[in-house]
C-alpha cells in the first residue's frame, strides 16, 4: 500500500533550514520528511506553505522568516526572489563560498569517486571576490511586452520566459540601464515591436551588451527576427551618445529557438570587436565569441591553469574549447608550442587576430569539435602533447575527446570546468585510465548565483600506481545514484 505524505498542498508548517540543495534551495525536515524551500537560507527558522507534496518530500514556499539565520543578509536587488539570475543573494558571501566549495567536493566524491580524506588534502582554498557585485561584463536582455502592451526588458524569472522588468541588475555594469532606455525609447518612437516567442512574431528579440573592463569599450548587438530595423540610423545616433560606444551590430535570428544569437552579424557602427586585457594580453571579442563574464576572476583562473601546467618553455600544449584563445595565449608565453581547438569559427578568427596582435607566434588554432579534431589529428598525424588543457561548456567533454586524450598520454591534464557534476564524471573516466587528481580549487566567477568554476590538475600515473588504483576502484561503493543526478544537471546550457 502507498504510504501517504505527512503534509498536503497549502498546509502551513514551521521548519528549520539545515542544508542547501545544489540549486540554492533551503532544505529542512519535519520528523524525517524533507521540505525543499526556495529562498530560505541555511539556519533560518521559517513558516513554509506546501506547494507540492510527494511521499518522502515536498516543495514549499517561504511564507515568513520567523527567526532569521545569522547567515542571512539584506539582498541588494528587490527582484532577487523572482528573477532567475541570482539564487542566493540573501546568503552572506562567506557562506556562499562555503556552499560552492561543498557542492564541488560532494560531486567529486559522489560522482568522481574521489576519496573524501584525500580530497581534503588536495582541495585549495576557495578564491572569492573582494566586491561580489557589478562584476559581469556581459548581459543579454530579452524584450517583451507588459500587460498594457508596452515594450519592456529585464531578465527571465526562474525556469520560465516571463520577463521580470528590471534594467538595473546588481551584477551588471551601470551602462546597461542607459543603453536599454535608448532601445526602449527607439521602439516606442518608431513602433518597433518586441519579439513574441509564442507567436513567433515581432522584431527585437534580445539586446546583448558587453563591456571591456580594462578599456571601457562598449558593444551593443541587437538580435532581431528580420533582416533589418526601421530607421536603424536613428537608433545608432542615440546609442552613440553613450560614452565609449565602440561597436553596434545586428544579429539576425529568425529561428524558433531558445538559442539567443543568430549565426551572422551585420555591423551598424564602429568596429566589429571590442577589446579587453587580461594578464597583459589584449583580446578582441566579437559578439558571437565566448568570453568569460567575470574578468577579475578569470585572470585568477588562467594564472592557476598556468601554475598547474608547470611549463618550462619546452612543452607542447593543447588547449581544447579555446574560445578566442585566452588560455592558449596565456600559456604560450611559457610553452614551446600551443594548439587551440574551438567550434565557433568567429571565435577562432578572433583567436588568430589576438595571437598576431600580441605578437605571439607559437600558437595555431583549429576550428571544429574537440571530439572530432583531436581524434582525427591523432590518428592521421600522431600529434603529441605534454599538457592538455580543457575548458568545455556545461555538458563536459565527449568520451571521444577523453579517450583520445588518454591515448595521447600527456603528463598533465588541466581541467577548467563550469559544471562540477560533469567535471566529476570526466575525472572518474580519466582516473580509471591512468590519471590521478592532484589538485582542485574553486573560483567564484558568479557571486550571488549557485554557479562556480573549478580548476583541476590531473597527472599521469606510472604503470604500477595505475594498477593499484584500479584495484581500489573495484571496491568503491558510490552512495546515491550518480547517473540520475548527472542526467538532471547536464542539460546543455552554455553558462554565459
Ligand atoms: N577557454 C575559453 C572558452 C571556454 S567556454 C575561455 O576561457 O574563454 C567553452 C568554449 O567551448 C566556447 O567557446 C564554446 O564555443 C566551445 N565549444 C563548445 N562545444 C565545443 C566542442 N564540442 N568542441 C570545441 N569547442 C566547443
Amino acid at each position: 500500500m502507498m504510504e501517504k505524505a505527512i503534509v498536503k498542498k497549502n498546509d502551513l508548517c514551521q521548519v528549520t533550514i539545515e542544508d542547501m540543495g545544489s540549486d540554492g534551495e533551503g532544505i529542512g525536515k519535519i520528523n524525517g520528511y524533507t521540505l525543499f524551500v526556495k529562498d530560505a537560507v541555511i539556519g533560518d527558522h521559517i513558516e513554509a506553505k506546501i506547494m507540492k507534496a510527494k511521499k518522502n518530500y515536498a516543495y514549499a514556499k517561504l511564507e515568513k522568516v520567523l527567526i532569521p539565520s545569522s547567515f542571512r543578509v539584506q539582498p541588494r536587488c528587490v527582484f532577487h526572489k523572482q528573477c532567475g539570475g541570482c539564487q542566493i543573494q540573501a546568503l552572506s558571501y562567506e557562506k556562499q563560498l562555503e556552499f560552492k566549495q561543498n557542492k564541488v567536493k560532494n560531486n567529486l566524491i559522489r560522482i568522481g569517486g574521489i576519496d573524501p580524506n584525500y580530497l581534503d588534502l588536495i582541495m585549495e582554498e576557495p578564491v572569492g571576490m573582494e566586491e561580489p557585485f557589478l562584476y559581469r561584463n556581459k548581459a543579454q536582455f530579452p524584450l517583451g511586452k507588459n500587460k498594457e502592451g508596452k515594450p519592456i526588458t529585464g531578465f527571465y524569472a526562474g525556469r520560465t520566459h516571463t520577463i521580470i522588468e528590471n534594467t538595473e541588475c546588481a551584477l551588471g555594469v551601470k551602462e546597461n540601464q542607459k543603453i536599454l532606455e535608448i532601445v526602449l525609447n527607439y521602439m516606442k518612437d518608431y513602433q518597433v515591436e518586441p519579439y513574441e516567442e509564442a507567436e513567433h512574431k515581432g522584431l527585437i528579440r534580445h539586446v546583448l551588451i558587453r563591456k571591456g573592463f580594462s578599456t571601457g569599450q562598449l558593444m551593443v548587438c541587437l538580435v532581431i527576427n528580420e533582416n533589418q530595423l526601421p530607421k536603424e540610423e536613428k537608433l545608432v545616433q542615440e546609442l552613440c551618445t553613450v560614452e565609449n560606444m565602440t561597436s553596434i551590430s545586428l544579429s539576425v535570428n529568425k529561428e524558433k529557438t531558445n538559442v539567443i544569437m543568430g549565426k551572422k552579424i551585420r555591423l551598424l557602427y564602429g568596429r566589429p570587436q571590442i577589446e579587453d586585457q587580461i594578464g597583459g594580453i589584449t583580446f578582441k571579442i566579437s559578439p558571437l565569441s565566448f568570453y568569460q563574464v567575470n574578468p577579475i576572476q578569470t585572470e585568477r583562473i588562467y594564472s592557476r591553469a598556468l601554475e598547474y601546467a608547470m611549463l618550462t618553455g619546452e612543452e607542447t600544449v593543447w588547449d581544447l574549447y579555446c574560445g578566442i584563445g585566452t588560455i592558449s595565449l596565456f600559456l604560450a608565453k611559457k610553452a614551446k608550442q600551443v594548439y587551440g581547438v574551438e567550434i565557433i569559427p568567429q571565435a577562432i578568427e578572433d583567436a588568430k587576430e589576438n595571437a598576431a596582435g600580441n605578437r605571439i607566434t607559437n600558437v595555431s588554432f583549429y576550428v571544429g569539435k574537440a571530439e572530432e579534431v583531436l581524434p582525427e589529428k591523432y590518428e592521421k598525424e600522431g600529434i603529441y602533447a605534454d599538457v592538455i588543457v580543457v575548458d568545455p561548456p556545461r555538458k563536459g567533454c565527449e568520451e571521444a575527446c577523453l579517450s583520445t586524450i588518454v591515448q595521447m598520454q600527456p603528463k598533465r591534464i588541466v581541467y577548467v570546468s563550469c559544471d562540477s557534476a560533469t567535471l566529476a564524471r570526466d575525472i572518474k573516466y580519466l582516473s580509471e585510465r591512468g590519471y590521478e587528481l592532484k589538485k582542485a580549487g574553486i573560483f567564484d566567477n558568479f557571486p550571488q548565483t549557485t554557479h562556480v568554476e573549478t580548476v583541476c590538475l590531473l597527472s599521469k600515473l606510472n604503470v604500477k600506481q595505475h594498477m593499484e588504483i584500479n584495484l581500489d576502484m573495484d571496491e568503491l561503493d558510490l552512495n546515491g545514484d550518480p547517473e540520475t543526478y548527472l542526467k538532471a544537471v547536464t542539460e546543455d546550457k552554455p553558462l554565459d
